[in-house]
């Protein structure tokens, strides 16, 4: 077990974060209310609205962005903390063993910043063959795998029944590995490839084993972005609308943003504002992830300002704990960021690494890449002082090191929970299978 230093020896987030002067570390009480707020002339209403955090209070928008603008990094980093002790107090930070299967790279759909796509026959552009994807499949398998992380570009002829003979082969040859597939907005592609309503496309891929949905795509839900960035994408409503069907169909869903790109602060917030009002409707996702954009190499690299810089990325990943606080789940982001900054994120509201990916080609075709073997993740969680823990895609608790699993097993008992949580009856297939 690798327990050396972080790289290029960088301080642990540990001693970071001492340096920054953050209390001890996870298990025991949650940290006392600051007595340093902000300096500067919005410090009083800065420190109001950390007093309602430290009460469990809801902030607004409003208060969302001033916080955004004014708090220092360490009060964010605190806040953010005492959140996540809240709903996690357990002093464990998970992950889940998966990998990234893209079985296509073909897409119309164009967005600036995609490095990952060819349009059809274009040099590069590739489908596949199904003796790859299963080859790919018994390695996550061998390795003791639960998720496969599928995602594709939108190919123009690869409609539902081309993913539903997929997802049904792989459900077949590989029953342990969940199929986490085919985001939003290829969901909306292939309804309009089939001409029906995405509630019908889900029906068929939930009965051929889909088992939960990632909240790629999303990028930021504010339509002035989307309509630089991704034009021809699936817009802001449509994004939430798949998810509510998603969810409505008893399949749980996570959700992202990308962000420093062509946003502006308020931008930021009212895609946070957007997720918790659905958060709230539905509580179907899972968790919640977000990085900065990686501009190197991306097809329309003029119309990005320079990378968001380490710091920019803490402070917007601190503040989406504190906002989204009908989210349990928080996913650092290692792969575009490094294991260092992922580090200090679990002092800054994480509570998840995501998956350990054993492949990776849409980040890493921006030139970005930053995967790590699993026990060199493991050690940089217990160097933060939490227990590396791993899960399913549902959160629940799949670790042979501390005994029976716990929490949902299967997408059937994720949409329970929920149901349960919410108090709600849910319709669709997934609820009924
Ligand atoms: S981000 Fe997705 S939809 Fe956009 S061009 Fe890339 S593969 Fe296509």
């Amino acid at each position: 077990m690798d327990s050396s230093p972080i790289e290029d020896g960088a301080p642990s987030a540990a001693h970071a974060l001492g340096v920054l002067g953050a209390e001890p570390l996870v298990g025991g009480h949650p940290p006392q209310r600051a007595s340093h707020a902000s300096s500067g002339p919005r410090a009083a209403e800065v420190a109001r609205i950390a007093a309602k955090v430290e009460d469990g209070l809801r902030i607004t928008p409003a208060e969302g962005l001033l916080l955004h603008d004014h708090a220092d990094l360490l009060l964010l980093a605190r806040l953010a903390d005492l959140v996540r002790i809240r709903l996690h107090p357990e002093g464990r930070v998970t992950y889940i063993v998966d990998r990234n299967l893209n079985p296509t790279n073909v897409c119309i759909t164009d967005c600036g910043f995609c490095a990952f796509y060819r349009r059809p026959g274009e040099e590069g552009a590739y489908v596949l063959e199904r003796e790859e994807i299963h080859r790919r499949m018994q390695e996550l398998a061998d390795l003791g795998g639960r998720q496969v992380l599928m995602q594709g570009g939108h190919h123009p002829r690869l409609k539902t029944a081309w993913w539903a003979e997929l997802c049904a082969d792989l459900r077949t040859r590989f029953p342990l590995v969940n199929l986490h597939a085919l985001s939003a907005p290829e969901l909306d592609h292939l309804a309009k490839l089939d001409k029906r309503p995405v509630e019908e496309v889900l029906k068929d891929l939930v009965a051929a084993g889909l088992g939960s949905v990632p909240g790629a795509g999303a990028e930021m839900l504010v339509e002035r972005v989307r309509k630089i960035i991704a034009p021809k994408k699936t817009t802001t409503d449509r994004w939430l609308a798949v998810h509510r069907a998603v969810h409505e169909a008893g399949l749980r869903s996570s959700a992202t943003m990308m962000f420093g790109h062509v946003e502006t602060h308020a931008e930021r917030i009212e895609h946070f504002e957007r997720l918790r009002a659905l958060q709230d409707e539905t509580g179907g996702f899972t968790a919640f992830a977000c990085w900065t954009m990686q501009p190197e190499g991306v097809p329309q690299q003029e119309l990005y300002p320079r990378k968001a810089t380490p710091g920019t990325y803490l402070r917007v990943q601190a503040l989406a704990r504190i906002y989204l606080d009908n989210i349990a789940n928080m996913q650092t982001s290692y792969v575009t960021q490094g294991l260092k900054s992922a580090q200090l994120t679990l002092r800054m509201g994480c509570n998840d690494f995501g998956g350990t990916m054993l492949e990776e080609n849409v980040v890493s075709a921006a030139g970005c890449f930053n995967l790590a073997p699993i026990e060199k993740l493991e050690a940089q969680i217990r160097r933060a002082g939490f227990v590396p823990t791993r899960r399913n895609s549902w959160y629940g608790i799949v670790d042979e090191r501390l005994g029976a699993p716990s929490g949902p097993a299967c997408r059937e008992e994720a949409a329970t929970h929920r149901a349960a949580r919410l108090g709600k009856a849910l319709v669709g297939a997934g609820a009924e299978a």
